[in-house]
């Protein structure tokens, strides 16, 4: 038998990160930056007024006072976005709009609250120092400057500052694309009348959510029933098709008896056994024609406990993440709990604060208190009981 430390190096050593790649901004979200970003283009690209108001010399206006104002004429309107490069004359002002560039000539801008807006000759109130009001070219970033290091992953600002700078794609390390693949043959889709013996199919729709939620891009392969040649062509046309996926997860028919088509199916490449935990014992991993392959058990629960456990964090690490695991603290246990001697047990818990109650039976079955859990308490192998009041480590969820 394996222990959990054991096959969590398998499993990670298995998960490698894809190839860097170019893509469009609105896709790299919280990707890593496969590069350095150098600024292409100084940021402000040109001297533009921080202010509505009016463009001067200020020399021109170094009298003006509410009761003794300065009078100029309005030479020229400058809205935000004109294209043209204009001069401003000594003894004249241009009406100038925030974002708007600064005529050549003009040393600083009046504020519109310091004048009497007039659009033909304007009364300017109030002195104005050289440089007021302008935002210079270059002082924001310097065209050349590395303004993103590689590594680095990509937030809401990186991407503003980006497209700010006129970069249309970014070079990052591309999502891993997943395989969710579930076998049963007594297995129905969710919307469909069971038959006596039928149970609902939940894990896929499950697994997806938490590749998602973990960064990752799922694709989700039908449901096979237990039958060798159906699972084989179903795992077949839809790991290598297309963009191939970096990952396959299969959950169910990997224990041990019999119909177990994932065992039956890839014995071959995958080593199946054991692993020294409650719920999840059945695992198994290796490569289906050169992609990493993870099987996972069918029970709803030991699925979703085996992914927090082998699967999410060398995703994200894979990813760029580096901090890829869920944060793990000590809490104290509400009650008493037992643990199998010789299995590291994962109980689901509802972490309070410090404190944390065990929720449900350790039973790999229940759902039910699994999606009203958010935490794991995670019991060691030597340890066969744990009593009211005592720390245990526990993995947040939230
Ligand atoms: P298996 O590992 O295939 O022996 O399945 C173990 C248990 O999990 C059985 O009770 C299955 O019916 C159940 N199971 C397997 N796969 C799924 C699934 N995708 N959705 C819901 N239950 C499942
Ligand atoms: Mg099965």
């Amino acid at each position: 038998m394996r222990t959990v430390d054991e096959h969590q190096k398998i499993v990670a050593g298995l998960i490698k990160a894809r190839a860097r790649q170019r893509l469009p901004l609105a896709e790299t979200l919280g990707l890593e930056l496969g590069a350095d970003v150098v600024a292409p283009l100084s940021l402000p690209g040109f001297d533009n007024s921080a202010m509505d108001g009016y463009a001067v010399v200020a020399d021109d206006v170094e009298t003006a006072t509410p009761d003794t104002p300065v009078l100029l004429p309005v030479a020229e309107d400058i809205p935000a976005g004109r294209t043209d490069l204009l001069t401003l004359n000594p003894g004249t002002a241009h009406r100038i709009m925030t974002g708007a560039p600064v005529p050549a000539g003009a040393t600083a801008v009046v504020p519109v609250e310091a004048t009497d807006g007039a659009t033909d000759t304007v009364a300017i109130r109030a002195a104005a120092k050289p440089g007021q009001h302008i935002r210079r070219a270059g002082e924001d970033v310097t065209a050349g400057t590395t303004v993103l290091g590689a590594g680095q992953l990509v937030t809401p600002a990186a991407l503003g500052l980006a497209a700010a700078l006129g970069l249309a794609e970014l070079t990052v390390v591309p999502r891993q694309r997943v395989l969710v693949m579930s076998t049963g043959t007594e297995l129905v889709k969710p919307g469909i009348p069971l038959q006596p013996g039928q149970i609902y199919e939940s894990n896929s729709v499950m697994l997806a959510a938490a590749i998602q939620d973990a960064g990752a891009v799922v694709v989700t392969a039908p449901m096979s029933v237990d039958d060798v040649e159906t699972f084989r062509t179903t795992l077949a046309g839809h790991a290598g098709s297309g963009d191939r996926v970096d990952l396959i997860i299969s959950t169910g028919g990997v224990s041990a008896g019999a119909y177990e088509v994932v065992k039956d199916a890839l014995a071959d490449q995958v080593v199946f056994g054991k692993v020294a935990m409650q719920p999840g014992m059945p695992q198994g991993s290796g490569t289906v024609g050169g992609i990493p392959i993870i099987t996972l058990p069918g029970n709803p629960v030991s699925a979703l406990v085996s992914f927090e456990v082998f699967i999410r964090a060398p995703l994200r690490a894979a990813m760029g993440h580096a901090e890829p695991g869920r944060p793990r603290l000590t809490g104290t246990l509400t009650q008493g709990v037992t643990s199998p001697r010789g299995k590291r047990q994962f109980r689901r818990g509802v972490l309070t604060g410090d404190s944390v109650s065990s929720y449900g039976p350790p039973a790999s079955h229940h759902l039910r208190w699994l999606a009203s859990s958010n935490c794991l308490v995670e019991i060691d192998e030597e340890v066969t009981e744990v009593a009211a009041g005592s720390p245990v480590r526990v993995w947040d969820l939230s």
